[in-house]
This record gives structure tokens, C-alpha cells and sequence, in this order.
């Protein structure tokens, strides 16, 4: 944790606390876990079945970890209090995050699977269980929904990007027609994190074509059960290396859904969506904070062990450049990432939306996190590409993080679009 003085002492003190009661959880409760499944987790082969999704042995232990973490009051900590969540303010999010992945790093697969996007299972994200998001939830989708996700008894998914909307949102096919009383679905999903395992899906679709082809609203966000006629999910798709994974394909045909199976407003579902991504921009980029310094950790220790020609390596200034610049990028993305998570704090008491600095910290984030991952390789030698250590995965998640919640090129665009808009305040 860290000991900034532009750190409010109360989320210091928050940060220290959450910490401590995690280490301890997840050292008490998920590595024991790990060690009794070390066998499939440390081969693919068995960790995944034939199919690309995870065996059931896999899936029973990570329901174990997200039902116990929401037992100890960690799984729905990001979540508002509103909707019963821990309520924690982001500042202290982002320090969490960071100090989990800095000191587990990212090859733990109970805390970094999911390709390190978030540290599920055992704190929940918007696209798996309880957020910020399902605050737009109305009355009686509350009562129906939030009891079993903040148990992390139940699951839910995010779909929003489809095969031919991804950065281009508003170019999504599934439509949502009335019916009576009810919504009729149709269209399909891709890329959706935890498709292949969730119980419910927020799903993004169009129910008034005019307003979207002016991009002035249109799309609404639903619920949707993953038991309801006509959903299915097609398959998994693995990624970067892997043999099975996450992220999975959607498909509905006349999938029924009753009229109050809302999140947010009819028409407004880009604004839910927004949110939502917005949430995991933020989070990504504190991530990869915690990352980069689990791997500067790595190679402070290595470099002062490691000797070649009757001198350890840190005395090189070769090494000790690559250290030095994995230290600037992680100062760098620290300043970003806690000014940011002010600036959305202060949003409720009338900031302006740092949609400019969300961008620019996750783009930041996860490109020089990748870079110290390299570093790290190359300070590591051989050693450094064998996957006994978490490295190589570290530099994997960085480079597949540059693409969901927005890539780069798309957190760029917005950056120019709001400074060509006048907002240009630093
Ligand atoms: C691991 C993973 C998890 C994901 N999880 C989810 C999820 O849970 N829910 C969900 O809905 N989606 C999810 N996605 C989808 C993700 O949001 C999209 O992949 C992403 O938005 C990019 O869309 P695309 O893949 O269609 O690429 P495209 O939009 O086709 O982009 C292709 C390339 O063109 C560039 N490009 C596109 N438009 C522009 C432009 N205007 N200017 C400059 N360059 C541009 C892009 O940056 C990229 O380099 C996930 C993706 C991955 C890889």
C-alpha cells in the first residue's frame, strides 16, 4: 500500500484495512483451495474441457471463493451501498486493486484468471456480479436479481459487442421488439466475458432504430435469464495462448423477456453500457498498476541475485536502466490513475466526468504495463519466458487488455474528442 500524502488519510487508513482482511481471506480460504486443485490448474489440458470451458471442478471451486468472499463482505465491496455492496469509494478501489495484483501478481489463477481482467472471482466486476451499474436497476429486477449476486450465488455477463460492433457500438444488430407486455430478442453477442458461465445477461439491443442511426439513444439494456427459451451460448473463444477461457458467444432467437427486465431507462441503454465500461476502465488501469509493481518486485530481487561475469546483473546499467524505466511508468500510471479516481468522486458534488482522464489512464496503463512485463522478461533471461514464472503471463493479459473496455486507438479517439471539444483543464 502506498504512503502518498495526497492520499485522504480515511482511504488510506480504508485501503489498509480492506487489504488486510483480504490477504488473509484469500491466504486462508483461496490458497489452500489452490493447492488441493494444483494438478488441473497447472495443466490446460485438464483445466478445460474439450469444449473450451472450464471443468466442473474448476467452476465448483471458484463458486466456493466468490460465495465465501461475499460471505466475509469482499465480493460486492465495489458495488453501492445502495444495492447492497460495500459501497467503497473509488480511490479506495483502485489501491485495492493495485495491491492485490502487486502482491499476488497475475498468474494466480483464482485471483488473475479470466486472463487478469479483474481480479475475479473474488471481488466482483461489471461484467460478472454486483456493480455500480445495477444501481439503474428498478424495484422488482432488485428483489429478483441482487440477493443471488451478492451472495455470488449467481453470475451475470455483459453484452454489449457483437461480430460486427465492437469499437462501434452503435452499429449493434440485436433488436428487442414489444410484445404485449413483453420483449421479443433476436441477434447475437461475441466476446463476452463469463458468457459460457453465467446465470443472467445484461443484454444491449436496439428498440428504436431512428434514434440510433442519429447515435441520440435507441439501445435499452435487458435482463436476461440464461435458462430462457432461445438463448444459447455458442462456444467459447479462447485467447492468447490459452486453450479455453472466459469470454464466449451469445445467441437469441425470440428470447421473451417481461417489460420491467430493465436496466436504466428504455432507449438509454448506451448510457448503462458507458457506465459500466467506464467502471472497468478505471479498474483495468489499477490493475495494471498492481502488475507492473509485482514485476518490478520480481526484478529488483532477481537483478541483485543473479551474477554474470562475477557481478550480479544490477550493477549493469543496462539492467538498471530497464529498472528505472519500469519505475517512471509506474509513478506515471499511480499519479493517473488516483487523480482520476478523484475526479469521479467528485462527480456527485457536481464535477465535471473525467472522460478524457479515464482514457488516458487505461491507456497508459495497459501499454506500459506490457512494457515492464517485457522488461521483466528480458532482466529474467530464459528464466523470464518460462512459464514457472508468472511473467509471461503477465505480459499475455497486458497485451490482451489493450482491446476490451475500449482499445487503445478508441481511448485515443475519445482523448482527441475531448480536446477538441474545449476540454483541455489538466
Ligand atoms: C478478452 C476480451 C474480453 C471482452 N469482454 C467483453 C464483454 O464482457 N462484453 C462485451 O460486450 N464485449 C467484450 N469484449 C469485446 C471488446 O469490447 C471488443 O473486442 C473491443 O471493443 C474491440 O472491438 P472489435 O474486437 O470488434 O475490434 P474493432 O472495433 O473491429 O477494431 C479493430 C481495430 O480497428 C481499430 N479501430 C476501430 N475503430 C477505430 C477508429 N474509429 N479509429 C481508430 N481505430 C479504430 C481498433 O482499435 C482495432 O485496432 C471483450 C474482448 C476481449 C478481447
Amino acid at each position: 500500500m502506498t504512503t502518498d500524502v495526497s492520499i485522504p488519510e480515511n482511504i488510506r487508513e480504508l485501503v489498509k484495512g480492506v487489504l488486510k482482511g483480504l490477504f488473509e481471506f484469500i491466504d486462508a480460504e483461496v490458497v489452500p483451495l489452490e493447492e488441493r486443485d494444483r494438478e488441473i490448474l497447472a495443466d490446460e489440458r485438464k483445466f478445460f474441457g474439450p469444449d473450451g470451458r472450464m471443468v466442473d471442478q474448476a467452476l465448483d471451486a471458484r463458486r466456493d471463493v466468490r460465495m465465501k468472499s461475499a460471505e466475509a463482505g469482499f465480493y460486492p465491496m465495489y458495488a453501492p451501498e445502495d444495492i447492497g455492496g460495500g459501497g467503497i469509494p473509488v480511490t479506495a478501489m483502485v489501491f485495492t486493486q493495485e495491491g492485490v495484483y502487486r502482491r499476488y501478481g497475475p498468474g494466480r489463477p483464482y485471483i488473475a484468471w479470466a486472463k487478469g481482467l479483474l481480479s475475479q472471482p473474488i471481488v466482483a466486476s461489471f461484467v460478472d456480479g454486483p456493480s455500480h451499474m445495477l444501481a439503474s436497476a428498478n424495484e422488482t429486477m432488485r428483489k429478483q436479481y441482487l440477493p443471488s449476486l451478492l451472495k455470488g450465488e449467481k453470475t451475470l455477463c455483459f453484452a454489449l459487442s457483437e461480430s460486427d460492433a465492437g469499437s462501434d457500438v452503435w452499429s449493434i444488430k440485436t433488436k428487442a421488439r414489444r410484445d404485449g407486455d413483453d420483449w421479443v430478442i433476436n441477434g447475437s453477442k461475441q466476446w463476452i466475458t463469463n458468457a459460457p458461465y453465467a446465470d443472467y445477461a445484461v443484454v444491449f439491443a436496439v428498440t428504436n432504430e431512428e434514434m440510433v442511426a442519429k447515435r441520440q439513444g435507441g439501445i435499452t439494456a435487458f435482463i436476461v435469464e440464461a435458462n430462457a427459451p432461445g438463448y444459447s451460448m455458442d462456444g467459447v473463444l479462447p485467447v492468447m495462448g490459452h486453450q479455453g477461457g472466459d469470454c464466449g458467444s451469445l445467441t437469441f432467437e425470440n428470447v421473451r423477456v417481461p417489460g420491467d427486465h430493465m436496466l436504466g431507462q428504455l432507449d438509454q441503454g448506451f448510457q448503462v453500457a458507458m457506465f459500466g465500461i467506464s467502471e472497468g476502465r478505471i479498474a483495468i488501469a489499477a490493475s495494471c498498476l498492481g502488475m507492473s509493481e509485482y514485476a518490478l518486485d520480481r526484478c529488483l530481487d532477481y537483478a541483485q541475485q543473479r551474477v554474470t561475469f562475477g557481478k550480479p546483473i544490477s550493477e549493469y546499467q543496462a539492467i538498471q536502466f530497464m529498472l528505472a524505466d519500469m519505475a517512471i511508468d509506474i509513478y506515471t500510471t499511480k499519479y493517473m490513475v488516483l487523480q482520476t479516481a478523484r475526479l469521479i468522486e467528485a462527480v456527485p458534488q457536481g464535477g465535471r466526468l473525467p472522460v478524457k482522464e479515464i482514457s488516458i489512464a487505461k491507456a497508459y496503463a495497459v501499454e506500459t504495463c506490457q512494457k515492464d512485463y517485457d522488461r521483466a522478461i528480458q532482466i529474467h533471461g530464459g528464466m523470464g519466458l518460462t512459464n514457472e514464472l508468472p511473467l509471461e503471463e503477465g505480459f499475455r493479459i497486458a497485451r490482451t487488455l489493450r482491446i476490451p473496455d475500449g482499445t487503445s486507438e478508441i481511448q485515443r479517439r475519445t482523448i482527441a474528442r475531448q480536446l477538441l471539444r474545449g476540454d483541455t483543464v489538466f
